[in-house]
């Protein structure tokens, strides 16, 4: 992959990141830095039942956000370490290089499309 194209995806990382930490924060609390770890804050809507059935819901609309959210947000810190340390692109499964179309759509892939299907078919 050409330092251009690296540079581009790179950027793309760091701005979904910040998008991501952003809408972590609006419901959750960081409670680890190092391990991306965050914790959703119990919303309060009142103490009427009907608002407490509410704050039930949106705890678990948050909880549901905070556990893929934190998910991505591994996948681009561990794509952003692997660029540092030289070894981005590299399919995990095949060791070949990652096409440059799928990681600038993907950037936090870390699978060939041929590995990727193969695996998809396997289920
Ligand atoms: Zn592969």
């Amino acid at each position: 992959m050409d330092a251009k194209t690296l540079q581009k995806i790179k950027e793309e990382l760091v701005k979904r990141q910040a998008s991501i930490e952003k809408e972590l924060a609006s419901f959750a609390e960081k409670t680890d830095a190092e391990k991306n770890a965050y914790v959703s804050r119990f919303p309060e809507y009142g103490s009427e039942s009907d608002d407490n059935a509410q704050e039930v819901n949106q705890y678990t609309t948050n909880l549901e956000a905070e556990r893929i959210l934190e998910k991505s947000l591994k996948d681009i810190k561990n794509s952003l370490k692997k660029i540092d340390k030289g070894d981005y692109g590299i399919c995990k499964y095949c060791g070949k290089e990652i096409e440059a179309k799928r990681l600038l759509i993907r950037p936090d892939s870390s699978a060939c499309v041929a590995c990727k299907r193969k695996l998809q078919n396997q289920k």
